[in-house]
């Protein structure tokens, strides 16, 4: 069996989310399984009902809800640490060909998880999965352990530049 490699997508620009979203879609075209795990978000982005069009996809929400205007709480930490250790029985179980872990390292920004626990849980995947994980602030350990890593850089923001909101099947 073929060695999988790790992808982080980090930076501040848009397309981290959408760039593994993407990677996911082609994976399930190549016949490939597919699992997306959501970290802090507990909102349902429009991908989310990518389930209802593929077989071999599964999505989940790790997060606990919105905390970001305030400290995240208890249950906040805990759904992260219990998520993560989803992902871990996931990894060894080899179930999936691809796990995306979308977010993870807001996870680790709001102190949820460390990037020492992140990168442990994918130490101990099944060697052939390909891991994808998406989220601003990356921290060096983790660009370091990675075998991939693209930095969205924003040039351009709609939203800072003309106040643009959040529209729906363009940002969520
Ligand atoms: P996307 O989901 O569109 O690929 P992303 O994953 O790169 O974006 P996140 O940091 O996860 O970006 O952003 C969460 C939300 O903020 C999304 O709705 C996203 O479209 C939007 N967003 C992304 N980059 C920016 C930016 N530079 N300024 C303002 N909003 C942004
Ligand atoms: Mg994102």
């Amino acid at each position: 069996m073929e060695k999988g490699y790790v992808h982080v997508y980090t930076g501040n620009g848009k397309g981290k989310t959408t760039a593994a979203f993407g990677l996911a879609v082609r994976a399930l075209c190549a016949g490939k399984k597919v699992y997306i795990g959501q970290f802090v978000k507990d909102m349902k982005y429009s991908e989310t009902k990518l389930i209802e069009y593929f077989n071999s996809l599964e999505i989940e929400q790790l997060g606990k809800g919105c905390f970001v205007f305030e400290d995240p709480k208890e249950e906040d930490i805990k759904a992260a640490k219990d998520g993560l250790k989803k992902i871990e029985g996931i990894l060894k179980e080899g179930k999936y060909d691809v796990v995306v872990l979308d977010e993870a390292t807001i996870a680790v920004y709001f102190k949820l998880f460390s990037t020492e626990d992140l990168i442990n849980t994918i130490k101990k995947r099944k060697n052939s999965i390909e891991v994808i994980v998406t989220g601003r602030y990356a921290e060096k350990e983790l660009i370091e352990f990675a075998d991939l890593v693209t930095e969205m850089k924003e040039v351009k923001h709609y939203y800072t530049e003309k106040g643009v909101l959040s529209r729906e099947g363009i940002d969520k």
